[in-house]
């Protein structure tokens, strides 16, 4: 299947007091129509930044996209002029935010935020908006009576299920949903993934899914990638990574979250902390904290390489198509 989306070696800096840094390292990653992507990383690894720069609302200054190309449908988003780009954002990429507000007009109507997304990219009669709006929000389960509501009226998981709306209002391509369920409750998160879930089907939407959280990926997604100091360190189906794992970042997170089926006293961390942007390790960015690291990883970056049929890893420990070697 054609890819819908092909990042390739997307960099992008930010001019900060203490000189360029960069967010964002040599990224590539695809993704193919109806897929969903999990893109997982601890804060600040680079994902959101990543997501903005597909968007191109990276803010300059201070940032920049310094290299790169987003080829989305075969067009490289690099060489579309802004005002071009108004029409793919909406139309061809939606994008979820973490907070609903940052998303939301708080003096605005939700049918009016709504609405006003439909029309910015079709031409409906009044009635014809109306009705559309109506049905978006009982696409996400509100009433449409509520249409006249303000988001200060509805509970932090109904005002995402409004952004939701807003961003499947002109059946995009592809959603990008950033840490779309961190600010709910527990109970609330779960409502709100399963209707992506569906909606996504029903919608026939590839959809990258930023999140800090295997579980939701392990709910949603059909593949992962794992991004360490803004570089895909490790890509695979769901079902090889969590059969799998080879980088020791992403064996690391696995051993970090909780399991029903354990009896485990303590959870395993990840030791260190994630580098500091401005000051990266040299050769492979996770050397400091790796209990497998070699000689070569402190001076030599891994190259990004295919270990066994489509599962794809960033480590000196994996020979092309031979897995993963002794010192392992
Ligand atoms: Fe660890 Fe070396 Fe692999 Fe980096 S390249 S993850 S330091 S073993």
């Amino acid at each position: 299947m054609a890819d819908l989306l092909d990042i390739r070696n997307l960099s992008v800096a930010f001019d900060t007091d203490s000189g360029k840094v960069y967010a964002v390292n040599n990224l590539s990653l695809k993704i193919g129509r109806k897929e969903t992507l999990g893109l997982v990383g601890e804060t600040g690894a680079g994902k959101t930044t990543t997501a903005l720069a597909v968007m191109k609302l990276i803010q300059s200054p201070p940032g920049k996209i310094t290299s790169g190309e987003i080829i989305l449908e075969g067009q490289d988003l690099m060489r579309v002029p802004e005002k071009d780009m108004f029409n793919i954002r909406g139309n061809k990429i939606s994008m979820i935010f973490q907070d609903p507000m940052t998303s939301l007009n708080p003096v605005m109507t939700v049918g009016e935020q709504i609405s006003e997304v439909i029309e910015l990219h079709q031409k409906l009669s009044k009635d014809e908006l109306r009705k559309k709006t109506e049905e978006m929000l009982e696409v996400v389960g509100i009433r449409k009576e509520r249409i006249n509501d303000y988001p200060h009226q509805f509970s932090g998981g109904m005002k995402q299920r409004v952004v939701i709306a807003m961003a499947l209002a002109c059946n995009p391509e592809l959603i990008i949903a950033d840490e779309p369920t961190t600010a709910l409750d527990v109970t609330i998160q779960a409502q709100v993934l399963e209707l992506m879930k569906n909606l996504k089907e029903k919608y026939d939407t590839s959809m990258i899914l930023i999140t800090h959280d295997l579980g939701v990926v392990a709910e949603i997604c059909d593949y992962v990638s794992v991004i360490y100091a803004g570089s895909i360190v490790e890509y695979a189906s769901v079902k090889d990574m969590y059969e799998t794992p080879g980088h020791p970042y992403t064996k690391g997170l696995f051993n970090s979250i909780p399991s029903l089926d354990e009896d485990v006293e303590s959870l395993t961390t990840i030791k260190g902390n994630p580098p500091d942007p401005s000051a990266l390790p040299s050769g492979c960015r996770f050397h400091p904290r790796c209990d497998k690291c070699m000689e070569i990883c402190k001076h030599t970056n891994p190259e990004f390489q295919e270990v066994s049929p489509g599962h794809f890893i960033a480590c000196h420990l994996f020979k092309k198509g031979e897995g993963e070697s002794e010192n392992g």
